[in-house]
């Protein structure tokens, strides 16, 4: 895929990059329960996700625990550098078969 050129759209403030997280421990994908615990052990931080669902390819999807019922963030001010990039962090990873989440109100463009 070319890489694109910019993004362009607006925030619908759905909150379905803070509920279809994935986290990978070096290049593979977290799977198992078992490995999300090892990740929680490795790094304390990842005990703010929770396990939410899985995709068809069988990884694990994540929720953020500041996310409220309403798709706001509870923690906004200190939100973090990929909450404050996303989507742009995305661009970065078009090469490797990344893409914006279904219903996301941003799109890039060539
Ligand atoms: S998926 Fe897109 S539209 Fe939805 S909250 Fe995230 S950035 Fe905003
Ligand atoms: S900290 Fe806020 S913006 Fe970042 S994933 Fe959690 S709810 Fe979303």
């Amino acid at each position: 895929m070319k890489r694109p050129k910019g993004l362009k759209g607006h925030c619908k403030k759905c909150g379905s990059c803070c509920r279809n997280i994935t986290f990978a421990i070096k290049k593979d994908y977290i799977k198992t329960e078992e490995d999300f615990e090892r990740l929680k052990k490795f790094d304390r931080k990842y005990n703010h996700f929770f396990i939410s669902g899985q995709d068809e390819d069988g990884v694990l999807l994540f929720t953020c625990k500041s996310l409220t019922d309403d798709n706001l963030c509870r923690d906004y001010f200190f939100r973090s550098l990929y909450c404050r990039l996303y989507p742009k962090i995305q661009m970065k990873h078009l090469k490797t078969g990344g893409e914006l989440l279904d219903g996301c109100g941003y799109s890039f463009f060539i």
